[in-house]
């Protein structure tokens, strides 16, 4: 793809939102190595969404008197390695968004409001970005991993055992299950 140009899964036409309804869905599926930064990887310490993997964008685009609200769930898949026995690990970053886009954003409240369409790339990059877990990683195997710390790393403390294993936050779990009808009205609840 050209650089510069955002994914066409990431450029909200405006005219669509005007032709329509005021409230519409905006649901896409796409490959992490489409967004348009696809060199700098979404990446934290040593987490990251590797190219490949599926970035889930299910948003409600409501346009008001200050510009568009763009609300709803970003969710991918990252993988790291776990902290002690460095096996491979995954794990599903789901994140709640809530953003205004406006003609004259106001750092780090708001976001661009391009003449014709919204560009919906520094949103989804920075609801993923504070979504990657930080810090230790654990992988879910948790038996396996703790012999080998003992085979190999001997008395290795078991500090955090508890809560250092980085899966899904429980708390987003019901948003996973959440699916916003395509061409359906807004709703409410
Ligand atoms: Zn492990």
């Amino acid at each position: 793809m050209i650089r510069g140009s955002p994914a066409p899964e990431l450029r909200v036409p405006l005219e669509r939102l005007q032709r329509l309804k005021p409230l519409r869905t905006w649901n896409v599926d796409f490959e992490a190595s489409r967004l348009k930064d696809g060199d700098v990887p979404l990446q934290v310490g040593d987490v990251l969404v590797i190219a490949d993997k599926t970035i889930r964008v299910e948003l409600v685009l409501d346009q008001t008197s200050d510009g568009v609200m763009v609300a709803g769930v970003v969710s991918t898949t990252w993988s790291g390695d776990c902290s002690r026995c460095l096996r491979p690990v995954e794990g599903t970053a789901t994140a709640e968004v809530e953003e205004l886009f406006e003609e004259h954003p106001r750092e780090g409240e708001s976001y661009l409001l391009h003449e014709e369409f919204i560009d919906l790339e520094p949103m989804v990059r920075d609801a993923i970005l504070l979504e990657l877990p930080v810090g230790v990683v654990r992988c879910l195997r948790r038996e396996e991993c703790s012999d080998l710390s003992l085979k190999f790393l001997g008395a290795m403390d078991e500090e955090g055992d508890s809560e250092a294993s980085a899966v899904v936050d429980p708390r987003w779990a019901p948003l996973e299950a959440l699916v916003f009808e395509e061409e359906e009205g807004p709703r409410n609840s």
